[in-house]
């Protein structure tokens, strides 16, 4: 819980502070460097990453910052090949981020939007979940949100790159701002020599940054966290987010554009098909690290294939391909396409899918064209091929600082973005809740230089910490409980989540508060929808207690589905 006592550090925590690299200081002692090697900036934000860039952005923009304060961007990777990325014509980068109309309207309102290709993003106008289970859906339009923002659709799906790039050719345009790139951070300490005791940012350069306010957008190793001894709690999800661009026909004469977004819930972990153009999407499908990895050594055409069928084939059968997987890459022989598609032909059968129907991926028939059957869009378009190149996993988590701002020790030191907090990727939040950091931030800075307060003490980082802490605690919370939830296949935990889902679909008004969060088009409206995150979240607990009503109709059902849920919303 977020505390404005300064905070305790368990011991175990400590040592592993300690162990940081970053917090660990070379044997080089302090004295190998004179003073005047010491150079003072403003704010010196350490990382390059979406978050970074966008606060070096913000901070460019504003006459106030720019003018009143010297920042600089330290970032350990090559920016140049960001900037200059010119991606062949038909070609998508597989890290692919969902941006609310709030991001994109703060992006737009510090200038760094119109940077942005714009024709390579894209527009959700749909977005359909359902359960892989029991096929229990909820669907999502835009129209849902037009009352609010007229001219908005749900969210818009930016490649990382394209915005990075956007953001670099912005701070090309505000050369107040110093990026230094290909620069590593190798330690951070105090000065404890007449320096007011501000954090030094050793480089390896041998540089050395002195700074008023030190940010950290340092991602999830964050090593301004470890100098400012801000512990964090959290656990691996022990899932793999294996990423992928596809590849697939156009949609149809008589079918919408390709701008609907699809999530199904697997047991072992979330498939989502993230539309980018009218034959190009984004894969993000979370699953245990044994599987990805052996889907990953396989020819790219069985993991085309075992995307169609994961969005397709009842779980039943899912589990026994994954297995025939498994066991084939564990005996050093990847399943071979044909095989697969044998398998998976047999599997139809034996469920019978009707060949021509959408939920058939390996008959040639569900190729044919003509006008499409009625819930032809229930499911995305067959994917018939990988874009080379673009197949990669990502270990998932779950991160928390226990505080955004640091203190004794590591005064004067603020975090931002995956350095104060990772989510798994389910509701595609992660960039988002470091967009609203950033606008944070350079509101609450802007408004102590308007006061003529000292931007990196603490009095002017509070109101950061108190108005970001717990709007990203709750989103987290929500999203971490959603993936609990769907991770389980206990069929009286099944049932309830389905009858919840079923009835949310139907309550128009409770779809409508959680698209809030979606539809806000500025930081102050997605701060008031965050009520619709808290109402995803305790929809949880409200199941838990409705299941258990539920419970006094059948008795010990209800009661084994109120104990199951409580537990899993406990946790
Ligand atoms: C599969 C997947 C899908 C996702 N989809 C979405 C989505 O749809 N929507 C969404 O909002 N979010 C999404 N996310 C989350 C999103 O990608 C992250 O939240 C975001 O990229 C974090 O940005 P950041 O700038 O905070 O950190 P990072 O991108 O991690 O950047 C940190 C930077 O710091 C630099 N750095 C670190 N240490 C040093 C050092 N010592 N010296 C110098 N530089 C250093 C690194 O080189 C790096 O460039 C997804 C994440 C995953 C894994």
């Amino acid at each position: 819980m977020w505390s404005t006592t300064s905070t305790k550090v368990s011991p175990v925590g400590l040592l592993n502070i300690l162990k940081h690299p970053a917090f660990a200081r070379p044997k080089r002692s302090l004295t190998s460097y004179a003073s005047s090697d010491i150079v003072d900036r403003d704010v010196v934000i350490v990382g390059g990453g979406p978050a970074g860039l966008a606060l070096a952005s913000a901070f460019g923009h504003s006459p106030l910052l720019r003018n009143k304060l010297t920042v600089t961007l330290i970032e350990g990777g090559d920016l140049d090949k960001i900037k200059t990325w010119k991606p062949a014509p038909g070609h998508f980068s597989n890290r692919v981020s969902s941006l609310t109309n709030a991001s994109q309207s703060f992006l737009q309102d510090i200038g760094s939007w119109d940077f942005v290709e714009a024709e390579r993003t894209c527009e959700v106008e749909q977005l359909h979940v359902w359960d892989g289970i029991s096929d229990a859906r909820i669907d999502f339009s835009s129209s849902d949100i037009r009352s609010q923002s007229p001219n908005h659709s749900m969210a818009r799906l930016t490649e990382n790159f394209n915005l990075q790039r956007g953001l670099l050719r912005h701070l090309d345009e505000v050369p107040k701002v110093q990026v230094l790139q290909r620069t590593k951070v190798i330690y951070i300490d105090r000065d404890t020599e007449g320096g007011g005791g501000w954090p030094l940012v050793h480089l390896d350069d041998q540089k050395v940054l002195r700074a008023r306010l030190l940010v950290g957008a340092d991602g999830f190793n964050s090593p301004v966290r470890a100098f400012a001894r801000i512990p964090s709690f959290g656990w691996p999800y022990d899932k793999q987010a294996i990423v992928a661009t596809l590849l697939h026909s156009p949609r149809g004469a008589y079918e919408g554009p390709n701008t609907t977004a699809y999530q199904r819930f697997l047991p072992t972990g979330p498939i989502a098909f993230l539309p980018l153009a009218p034959t190009n999407s984004s894969l993000v499908w979370s699953t245990t690290p044994s599987l990805a990895a052996a889907l990953l050594a396989c020819h790219p055409s069985v993991l085309s294939i075992m995307i169609n069928a994961a969005f397709r084939l009842p779980v039943v059968s899912l589990k026994h391909l994954h297995q025939k997987i498994l066991d084939a890459h564990a005996n050093g022989s990847p399943i071979s396409p044909e095989q697969i598609r044998e398998e998976i032909r047999w599997r139809e059968q034996a469920h019978n899918i009707d060949p021509r129907s959408v939920y058939s991926s390996v008959s040639v028939e569900s190729a044919s064209h003509g006008i499409p059957p009625a819930d032809s869009e229930d499911v995305p378009p067959i994917v018939t091929e990988l874009q080379p190149g673009s197949m990669a996993s990502f270990p998932l988590r779950f991160n928390h600082a226990e505080s955004y701002i640091g203190e004794e020790s590591g005064t004067r030191a603020v975090l931002i973005g995956d350095a104060a907090h990772t989510i798994h990727p389910l509701a595609g939040q992660g960039l988002n809740l470091g967009l609203a950091d950033v606008e944070c931030l350079s509101r609450c800075v802007e408004e102590s230089l308007i006061t003529g307060g000292d931007i990196g003490s603490y009095t002017a980082l509070l109101p950061y910490s108190q108005e970001r802490y717990f709007a990203n605690h709750t989103l987290m919370s929500a999203v971490d409980k959603l993936h609990k939830l769907y991770s389980t296949e206990s069929q009286p935990v099944v049932w309830a989540r389905s009858i919840g889902i079923e009835v949310m679909n139907e309550l128009d008004s409770v779809k409508a508060a959680m698209m809030m969060t979606a539809g806000a088009n500025s930081a102050k409206k997605a701060r008031a929808g965050s009520a619709g995150w808290t109402l995803a979240g305790n929809t949880v607990q409200t199941l838990a207690t409705a299941a258990h009503a539920v419970g006094a109709i059948k008795g010990a059902v209800g009661d084994a589905v109120g104990s199951v849920l409580k537990n899993l919303a406990s946790r």
